[in-house]
């Protein structure tokens, strides 16, 4: 890969940073002054300083976001903020992307990572990775409510869905729950409840199978996941 592109990911700045770096003779590789930012170097073989420190390469990140509501899940849009314009340079270097979607008014739990393995590992149907929510809904939730979930929901468009954990925490004419579902079809955990005469106003994700939402985060903070927390995703 190309120098600048490793120092920018290490969090030296931009390439422009970066190339300011070069110039100033305050890069080595193997022991060898630079002279061009964009030399290709083997992050594996090659040994890299700045100012003689040693620049640990690490290709993947892996982030926690509390997302907001208000900001796009995707990596670009046209209208609104994305998530992606949440992040420090540092981290965008990395070119981070949502693993899966949350709607625009949605809050929560958004693991953003540049691994696609792990992210095709997490979002596989196959694998069953079980999504946990809080929910605030419109109408009183049932008992029978947390029966149809279990047998699985018909959507509006004939989709049955798989079976489903609802639990009640408060009932009223506005209640709240929390519910369990193995798949992310589009503004799924909402079309559920329609579908049960219910609406929902107020939808936050907790946790992605083992991986929890740090309460810590207030709304549109992120922090990178532990190897704790990595390990739960692998
Ligand atoms: N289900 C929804 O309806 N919306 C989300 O953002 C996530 C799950």
């Amino acid at each position: 890969m190309r120098l600048d592109k490793l120092l920018a990911n290490m969090g030296y700045g931009s390439r422009k940073d970066v190339k300011a770096l070069v110039k100033n003779k305050r890069v080595t590789v193997n022991n060898t002054v630079i002279k061009d930012s964009g030399q290709k170097v083997d992050p594996d073989k090659d040994i890299v300083h700045v100012d003689e420190r040693v620049v640990i390469y690490k290709p993947y990140i892996y982030l926690m976001m509390n997302k907001p509501p208000g900001v796009i899940s995707a990596t670009e849009d046209r209208h609104d903020k994305t998530v992606i314009d949440l992040l420090s340079s540092e981290h965008q270097h990395y070119t981070p992307f949502p693993v899966g979607r949350l709607d625009k008014d949605t809050e929560g739990l958004l693991l953003l990572t540049n691994d696609g393995q792990l992210a095709h590992q997490l979002l596989s149907p196959k694998k069953d990775v079980e999504k946990t929510y809080y929910a605030r809904v419109w109408g009183t939730v049932t008992d029978k409510d947390v029966e149809a979930f279990a047998k699985g929901i018909v959507l509006d468009d004939g989709y049955h869905s798989k079976p489903a954990k609802l639990r009640i925490l408060s009932q009223g004419e506005e209640s709240e729950i929390e519910v369990k579902i193995t798949e992310g079809k589009f503004h799924q955990v909402k079309r559920m409840f329609e579908a049960v005469d219910k609406k929902v106003i107020y939808l936050k994700r907790l946790c992605m199978g083992d991986l929890q939402l740090d309460n810590t985060l207030k709304l549109g903070d992120y922090r990178e996941l532990n190897s704790e927390e990595l390990s739960y995703c692998q």
